[in-house]
């Protein structure tokens, strides 16, 4: 069984990590969507608004499943006895960090492979700080992300739908 680790703050989930996921199920029997405590990145969205807002998005999707972790990222791996992390690559932007981060886990855990996944096109430039930003100014988020993540948005900056 053929398990990987999909990582990240995911404040909140957007089309762009669904694009990902669906990629990570073609080549693993089971994916785990780990959504990260991240405090020092002050997330707008709980761990545990982030991991349900999540499970809904995936809730489709048989075998895919979210969970919440803290800590090392490697040892989280270990713990659910994956093989290998997920992470994806917008543009040649997210490259030197993404090179950083997967070069530091192998020296952590040599055992755990870091696959890199493109989305499709229309999603490279997408990323949950442009959806929050855009969202405060009162534009349109439905093109980004699911349904019920614009809701949540709109009441978590109480915007919510224009008054008519
Ligand atoms: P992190 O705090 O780990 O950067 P994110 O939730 O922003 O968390 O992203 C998690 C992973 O998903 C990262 O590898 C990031 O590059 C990738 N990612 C984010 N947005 C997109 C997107 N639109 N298309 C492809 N990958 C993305």
């Amino acid at each position: 069984m053929r398990t990987a680790i999909y990582p990240g703050s995911f404040d909140p989930i957007t089309n762009g990590h669904l694009d990902v996921i669906h990629r990570a199920t073609k080549l693993f029997d089971h994916v785990i969507v780990a959504v990260a405590t991240n405090e020092a990145k002050h997330p707008l969205f709980s761990i545990e608004e982030r991991t349900r807002m999540v499970e809904r998005a995936v809730g489709h999707l048989e075998h895919v499943q979210a969970d919440a972790f803290e800590g090392l990222l490697v040892k989280y791996v270990e713990r659910r006895g994956a093989q290998a992390v997920i992470r994806g690559l917008r543009a040649v932007s997210d490259f030197e960090f993404e090179f950083q981060l997967a070069l530091m886990n192998r020296k952590l855990n040599e055992r755990i492979e870091t696959i890199f996944m493109m989305p499709k096109d229309a999603y490279t430039f997408l990323s949950s700080r442009l959806v929050k930003e855009i969202a405060q100014l009162g534009g349109d988020v439905s093109p980004f992300v699911p349904p019920h993540v614009k809701a949540a948005l709109g009441r978590k900056l109480r915007l919510g739908q224009p008054q008519s």
